[in-house]
C-alpha cells in the first residue's frame, strides 16, 4: 500500500489534513486524529515503509530518536508523568495504518494502558490548537537530537 492508497502518505502530501507539530530531516509529527492522552502524536518517516520490520535501520533510527525528543520535552518541560512510544507491526499486532508509526502518548495520570483506550476520542480543532501550543519550541530538541545521529544517518 503506497502513493495515493496509504493514509499517511496522503497526509504528507497535503491530500489528507492533519495538525503537523514538526516536519523535516524526512521525519514528520502530527497529531493522532484518535488521541487516547492530551498530546498523542505519531512520528512518521516521510517516505513510505510499511512497518518498523521492513524500514532501513537508519530511517527507523530517525523515528525513534524524533519519538525519544518528545518523550523528554513531554517529562522535562511539560511535567508528564510518564510517556508510552508504541509502534505496532502488523494486524496481529494491533497495527491499523500500513505506514511505519511510533505514538508518543504523554500519561498526565495513572491509568493503565488498557484504560487508555477507553480515553480515546477524536481530536477537536481547539484540543489540536492546545497541543500546538504546549509543543511550540519542541522542534529545537527534535532537531537537536536528529542531528547528534551525525550524516551516516
Ligand atoms: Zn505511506
Amino acid at each position: 500500500m503506497e502513493g495515493s492508497e496509504c493514509i499517511f502518505c496522503r497526509i504528507l502530501k497535503g491530500e489528507l489534513t492533519a495538525y503537523f507539530v514538526y516536519r523535516g530531516n524526512g521525519i514528520a509529527v502530527f497529531l493522532d486524529k484518535y488521541p487516547v492522552t492530551k498530546g498523542h502524536i505519531l512520528v512518521v518517516p516521510e517516505e513510505h515503509y510499511e512497518s518498523v520490520h521492513n524500514t532501513p535501520p537508519c530511517t527507523a533510527a530517525r523515528v525513534w530518536i524524533a519519538a525519544s525528543a518528545y518523550a523528554r520535552f513531554y517529562r522535562e518541560k511539560l511535567g508528564a508523568l510518564g510517556v508510552n512510544l508504541i509502534t505496532n507491526s502488523g494486524r496481529a499486532a494491533g497495527q491499523e495504518v500500513f505506514h511505519f508509526h511510533v505514538h508518543v502518548i504523554p500519561r498526565w495520570d495513572y491509568r493503565r494502558l488498557s484504560g487508555l483506550l477507553s480515553g480515546r476520542h477524536m481530536l477537536t480543532e481547539e484540543e489540536a490548537r492546545e497541543v500546538a501550543e504546549m509543543l511550540k519550541g519542541s522542534e529545537h530538541l527534535v532537531d537537536e537530537y536528529l542531528e547528534s545521529l551525525g550524516s551516516e544517518c
